[in-house]
């Protein structure tokens, strides 16, 4: 809507630590074509702008300062609904419901939560599930058992399966709000068997909805640690498929996990720790086991304290480690598989502690070094056998085998890689068994749908990005690309239907970043390549990118002014420069083959089954891999799962693809998680952090998506109720459509068809141009 900033007109200023802030015009000064606006601003300094006439009633000048909603609309419980839907339009509302305690608001489809750091304790207690169970979403205040609630009807109604996304940088809030969706599912009463549930919830609960719930503190124990961001952060992205029957009785589930990190198993940054379950061992295990295992405090385990903060403040490692037995004596898992796997992670822990010295230029390993003597009798190894092979390496060609001698840090390395190796096998057997438990043939056979969750890490830029922030901003780029294409055919879809007069938008497609990524020749394909090379390397990597596209031959790379080792990707939310260091070793992310051997042979039966769900796991993508290639040729399929070794890039490329099909052929629904200030402090909102979180989840490029449209939408009736006033009522009329369409040409002006491209009248709704609603609140309230 046009304006013209007049006297009392609210609008908002930027400011480099609120992000924005309230101005008022206080004095207008037109002097022929010119014009000096005086603004005072809320926290009480002034600013002056000067501009033209005609500059003023441009809608899209950006010079001028954003209007402000009026009151009734700004603090609105769905975003689309206000009328100016310009940023700081968008946090002022979340900021304004935030501090009311309202933690969730709509923006259309997508509901945002905001962390509030502090137990809410009316939110989530049992009797909520039952306010939300069988309501349709808008008779309620925002909430994601709204959101569970309209997926689980939406399944009921078209007996479709369907998908929640929950998404939000770390410590934003994604596993609390994913746990609660699924307490949500397991405590809902069936509609045709209300009231057996409300005296309590534990006990009614099925097996499987306990077990189901089980699989979250084994999971969070085994995939979860301490970083800077977030003490509980879920190392691992996560999709869970809760299965219901004919009569949508829960009866089975399955999981898949993505990219676990695998780097955090032998190294901690400062301040963060290891994965939960380590501690919990060492912290937990009885005097008996302690001597078996040969467990020592934390400070003793080099796997352990390089954080060098080995507490989380307010959690009991010892209380958490009796929560994840029982939690997986529920899952299925028995008391001596248990064992089996605590002494699995023993080794593993005096693995990290197997000294290797230097000499000048070798490394040096004797097979009786203590650590190593304990490490291997616990993994049924050789000791002999795998210290030579950490110390040494052989080439095998046609014509010899080259022994050559590692230095003391490759050696590390190697010794390392055999433990990421192995913990990431334990992860992959607990989930393999996990699934075995939740969901046998038959169940699956029975299934009729599901509801998936999805608890997947959120777009990261840091100041150094990797290997690791690569693939989860690529995961990011194909779920918004899904996620506009939704919210784009939904909008039209409606247009459609209430037949207004429409022209079909584009909208900004991201796929030529994703092709960049993805394609026969994008940025995995050539690290793929590197990374097969024997002397593959991380600059050649760059080399071959930048070779590839730069000087504009994707307009979504960008070689970096400074430094050779890196280089930026322009993904939708930001560009990200990453550096290339260690990305060749990540993505090979390989063992040895004579280490391999040496595991091969391993006399403890457990790991042997272990290995064998790790390689169960790996063919199956690998397959999936080839099998999503364009045209495969003949041959090339056997030869990926058979010879050829799946890179990890690769393999998450395939689940990716995966994952994408799954949510493709579901309903979608999606919940952004928001963090609103770095100090994890409750109730404290910073908005430039906010912002820039709006921006990488997509809200603001929907809102954008929304202006070009119609975002606003009233039922006729719901519109002549509030604006009768601006029709004399001697034009009344009782057909509501007339009414409508009167009291909007009154408003707009007789005579002008200023009005068309305002608004349009659908078959039930009306539809509004950004700044029409405030245009009538403004004529409503000066009247
Ligand atoms: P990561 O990506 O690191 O796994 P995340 O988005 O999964 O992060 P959570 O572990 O879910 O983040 O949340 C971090 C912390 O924020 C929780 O431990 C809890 O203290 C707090 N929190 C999150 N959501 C809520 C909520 N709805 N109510 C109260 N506290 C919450
Ligand atoms: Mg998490």
């Amino acid at each position: 809507m046009a304006h013209n900033y007049d006297v009392g007109t609210r609008a908002w200023q930027p400011d480099p630590t609120e992000g924005w802030v309230a101005s008022e015009v206080e004095s207008k000064n037109v002097q022929g074509d010119k014009v000096k606006l005086l603004f005072r601003l809320a926290n009480g300094e002034e600013k002056t702008i000067e501009t033209t006439v005609a500059a003023l009633h441009d809608d899209n000048n950006a010079a001028l300062p954003p209007l402000m909603n009026p009151a009734i609309l700004e603090a609105s419980d769905d975003l689309t609904n206000l009328s100016h839907l310009n940023e700081p339009a968008v946090l002022q509302a979340i900021r304004l419901r935030y501090s009311q305690k309202e933690i969730y608001t709509y923006s259309g489809i997508v509901l945002i939560a905001t962390n509030p750091f502090a137990r809410v304790d009316s939110l989530y207690v049992p009797g909520m599930v039952q306010v939300y169970a069988g309501k349709q979403r808008s008779s309620q205040a925002p909430h994601l058992f709204a959101i569970a609630e309209e997926a689980f009807a939406d399944m009921l109604r078209d007996n479709k399966n369907q998908t929640i996304v929950v998404s939000g940088e770390s410590g934003a809030g994604k596993t609390v709000s994913a746990k609660y969706i699924m307490r949500y599912f397991s405590t809902r009463e069936s509609p045709d068997q209300p009231g057996n549930r409300a005296k309590g919830i534990a006990d009614a609960m099925s097996e499987t909805e306990e077990q189901i719930l089980a699989t979250n503190p084994v999971m969070e124990a085994f995939g979860n640690a301490k970083t800077t961001r977030n003490d509980n952060s879920s190392r691992f992205g996560k999709y869970i498929e809760i299965m219901f029957d004919k009569k949508t009785e829960i009866i089975g589930a399955r999981i898949r996990t993505y990219l676990l990190e695998r780097s955090r198993l032998v190294f901690q940054p400062l301040k963060e720790r290891n994965y939960h379950v380590f501690y919990q061992l060492v912290a937990g295990a009885t005097e008996a086991e302690r001597q078996e295992w040969g467990l020592l405090p934390v400070v003793h385990f080099d796997y352990l304290n390089q954080g060098g903060s080995p507490v989380i403040e307010g959690w009991d490692d010892k209380v958490e480690f009796d929560a994840t037995r029982q939690s997986l004596t529920t899952i299925g898992v028995s008391q001596g598989k248990q064992s089996q796997i605590f002494a699995l992670l023993s080794a593993l822990l005096h693995l990290g502690n197997v000294k290797i010295t230097a000499t000048r230029t070798d490394s040096v390993l004797p097979p009786t070094e203590p650590s190593l003597v304990k490490a291997c009798q616990m993994l049924g190894v050789d000791a002999g056998e795998f210290a030579k092979w950490t110390v040494k390496k052989q080439l095998i060609t046609r014509e010899e085998r080259i022994m050559s001698n590692l230095t003391q840090q490759q050696a590390v390395v190697v010794r390392d890689s055999v433990a990421k190796f192995i913990y990431s096998a334990v992860f992959d057997w607990l989930v393999e068994n996990i699934n075995a438990g939740l969901a046998t043939e038959e169940v699956s056979n029975r299934a009729t749908t599901f509801i998936g969750v999805l608890d997947i890490y959120g777009f990261e830029h840091f100041i150094k990005n990797s290997f690791e922030q690569f693939c989860i901003n690529y995961a990011n780029e194909k779920l918004q690309q899904e996620f506009n294409q939704h919210v784009f055919k939904l909008e039209q879809e409606e247009y459609l239907r209430e037949e207004i007069d429409w022209t079909f938008i584009d909208f900004s497609d991201n796929q030529p970043c994703i092709d960049l990524i993805e394609a026969k020749l994008g940025v995995l394909a050539l690290l793929d390549e590197e990374s097969r090379l024997p002397m593959g390397s991380d600059e050649q990597f760059v080399t071959k990118l930048h070779h590839n596209f730069a000087n504009d031959k994707s307009k979504y790379y960008k070689k970096p002014r400074f430094g050779k080792s890196s280089f930026t990707v322009c993904h939708y939310a930001i560009d990200v420069t990453y550096e290339s260091d260690g990305f060749i070793e990540k993505n090979r992310d390989t063992v040895p083959d004579e280490h391999m051997e040496v595991l091969r042979e391993s006399s403890n039966p457990f790991l042997a089954e272990v290995l064998e769900a790790a390689s169960v796991v790996r063919d199956k993508d690998a397959l999936t891999a080839s099998n999503a290639k364009a045209v495969p040729t003949p041959g090339r399929r056997m030869g990926v799962a058979a010879n050829r070794k799946p890179t990890l890039g690769g393999i998450f490329k395939s689940s990716l693809i995966e994952l994408m099909h799954t949510i493709n052929s579901t309903d979608v629904h999606y919940i952004r998680c928001i963090k609103p200030n770095e100090s994890k402090e409750s109730w404290k909102f910073e908005g430039p952090m906010v912002l820039s979180q709006l921006r990488a989840c997509g809200v603001l490029e929907t809102v954008r998506i929304s202006c070009a449209g119609y975002p606003t939408r009233w039922t006729y009736e719901e519109f002549a109720l509030r604006y009768y006033m601006l029709v004399p009522s001697q034009s009344w009329t009782s057909a509501i459509r007339e009414m409508a369409n009167a009291i909007l040409k009154k408003a707009l002006g007789q005579g002008t068809n200023r009005g068309l491209d305002k608004y349009q009248l659908g078959l039930t709704k009306i539809f509004f141009r950004a700044g029409m609603l405030a245009f009538l609140e403004n004529l409503r309230t000066t009247r």
